[in-house]
């Protein structure tokens, strides 16, 4: 008998008919002798729905109103799935975040979880009950309703299975697995049977948005064993992400490549080549809560130098506009920047002890002519800068490159 956290995602619930699928699948674990727990997010588009709402009567909503208003979608679906498993005769109690106590700080709209009171769940798990709980919520210790940020569900889940010590946490959501890259752009795309957290963790915040990024942190510092399977199929093992040490199987040099085409490129020309500069010209920009990517400076002539920088293409004019206002006391000849930029990461544990990952990545880009702008390395990770236009391509080259369709 196993105890396992189950965490089902928006479209996973999307509908009377998917919560009642949802309770058969429940009622299978439960009937082969595991406890269960479920964690369930809103209906899909249930969040988004609520937000607008909250625009509709004021323009920069309160965050804890907020918290109270976007809270709800969880607390519908917690109520029917209990229901649709007692229909079938299983016995189900809901919590949602508040009733279990699932302490978070105070930061609304981003809250983190402090600490879970997981005795009143082991006890209705002990007495046969099937425990499903609100994702995305909690409560601070004033009592005011907490929200964990989009797509917080999936932590709700993974914390919970930490504070039970449970044997699985499973993430069942509407693809079957983690891709070794997105199929839409490369058919060929395998699903991996693993992948270890360090790994997903640069694909996730690469872009790859099968699970919160929090999540799987938070997965990886409390060990909890973390599997992400499709809510409709029957079968599939789906990927298992797992902890390096524990694999005994030789890694692929390269389990994925991910990619992000939301990029902007700055580039401050001729700067003093001097102490000082990068922080003159990225303090500001640090101010003005703007993430700042990858980061490049040449070596100088004559005693200038070049400052390239990479943010999301969201933010490029707000940084432009910070960079035109200290131009002048930096003493910066030109300030150009592209907004038609795109990274590309070839990722993977195994290039820790093989060598020659990242050649083999620019002789397959040089081969298509696709020009490197930016270069950036991880122990895991090699990440190039070049021109949207190329990104699909360059994709689809690096998947074949690495052997990636039949490893
Ligand atoms: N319902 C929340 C959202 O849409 C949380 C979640 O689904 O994980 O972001
Ligand atoms: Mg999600």
């Amino acid at each position: 008998m196993a105890l396992i956290v189950q965490k089902y995602g928006g479209t996973s619930v999307g509908s009377p008919e998917r919560i009642k699928n949802v309770a058969k699948r429940v009622a299978k674990f439960q009937a082969q002798g595991h406890q269960v727990v479920v964690v369930v997010s809103a209906m899909s588009g249930e969040t988004n729905r609520l937000i607008a709402l909250t625009k509709e009567v004021a323009a920069s909503p309160d965050p804890r109103e907020l918290d109270v208003v976007v809270s709800t979608g969880e607390q519908v679906t917690i109520g029917l799935l209990s229901m649709a498993l007692q229909d079938i005769g299983l016995r189900a109690k809901s919590y949602t975040g508040a009733q279990v106590r699932i302490l978070t700080d105070s930061a609304h709209t981003k809250a983190r979880i402090l600490n879970i009171d997981e005795a009143p769940i082991r006890r209705d798990l002990q007495e046969g009950k099937v425990v499903v709980v609100a994702g995305f919520q909690g409560v601070d210790e004033k009592g005011s309703i907490t929200t964990l940020g989009r797509g917080g569900s999936d932590t709700t889940g993974v914390a919970l299975a930490a504070a039970l010590k449970a044997d699985e946490c499973q993430i069942y959501t509407d693809v079957d697995g983690v891709y070794t890259t997105d199929p839409r752009i490369v058919p060929e795309a395998r699903k991996l049977d693993t992948i270890t957290f360090e790994e997903m963790l640069e694909m996730a915040s690469l872009g790859s948005k099968v699970l919160q990024i929090r999540s799987v942190e938070f997965a990886g510092k409390y060990k909890v064993k973390l599997r992400v399977l499709s809510s409709f199929q029957e079968e599939g093992e789906g990927t298992l992400i797992t902890v390096e040490e524990d694999t005994n199987m030789e890694q692929p040099v390269i389990s994925g490549i991910a990619f992000n085409r939301d990029e902007a490129k700055i580039t401050v020309l001729g700067v003093p080549d001097k102490p000082g500069i990068a922080y003159q010209i990225l303090g500001p920009v640090a101010d003005a809560n703007i993430d700042v990517d990858m980061i490049i400076q040449n070596v100088g002539h004559d005693g200038t130098t070049d400052f390239s920088f990479t943010v999301s293409r969201g933010d490029l004019d707000k940084t432009v506009r910070i960079l035109d206002g200290v131009k002048a006391h930096i003493g910066a000849r030109a300030i150009e920047s592209d907004k038609a930029a795109a990274k590309v990461s070839v990722v993977g544990v195994g290039m820790r002890s093989h060598p020659g990952v990242a050649s083999r990545m620019f002789r397959t880009l040089a081969e298509e002519g696709i020009n490197i702008q930016m270069i950036s390395t991880s122990e895991i990770k090699i990440s190039v800068v070049i021109d949207e236009k190329y990104l699909e391509l360059a994709v689809r080259v690096l998947h074949k490159a690495f052997g990636l369709e039949t490893a």
